[in-house]
């Protein structure tokens, strides 16, 4: 065979498609021919460089989805958790003006005074329910993203 011949064996040992007759004939050929032994190592680094492009590419693309996904759901996970807060602190805050007033006025009777104060508790029970739930489904999309 001649070195042209062996150039067209040259990508399939590389891809390790020969057969063993094949890539015997062929590495016997390389040890006596520097010509073809200095083009195969080109082949060769050519071959890693394409390589490496082509699996380094979709990975990419992976991770740029995942963390797009995860910075949505962090931004959507904040947009509930400042809203949570916030309508915990008003609620507290309009609570105690309420209770302010209310403790201060002699006419407002007990059983109305204890029923205002558990109405505000409970809607402040109620926000910190939503914000734990809004967390506990977080936590669970997130994990379900790590397994994907
Ligand atoms: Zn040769």
């Amino acid at each position: 065979m001649t070195c042209h011949n062996y150039k067209d064996l040259m990508m399939g040992y590389l891809d390790n498609e020969l057969t063993d007759e094949q890539k015997k004939q062929f590495e016997e050929h390389l040890s006596g021919c520097p010509e073809c032994a200095g083009e195969l190592e080109e082949f060769r680094k050519l071959k890693a460089i394409t390589d490496e492009v082509t699996l380094v590419e979709p990975e990419d693309r992976i991770w740029q989805d995942y963390w797009n996904s995860v910075y949505n759901r962090i931004e959507r996970s904040v947009g509930w958790i400042v809203f949570s807060v916030a309508a915990i602190l008003l609620t507290i805050y309009g609570g105690f003006k309420l209770i302010e007033d209310i403790i201060k006025d002699a006419t407002v009777g007990m059983l109305l005074k204890v029923g205002l104060l558990a109405l505000i508790a409970g809607l402040a029970i109620l926000f910190v329910s939503v914000l734990r739930e809004r967390l506990h489904f977080w936590q669970k999309d997130r994990y379900k993203d790590v397994r994907r």
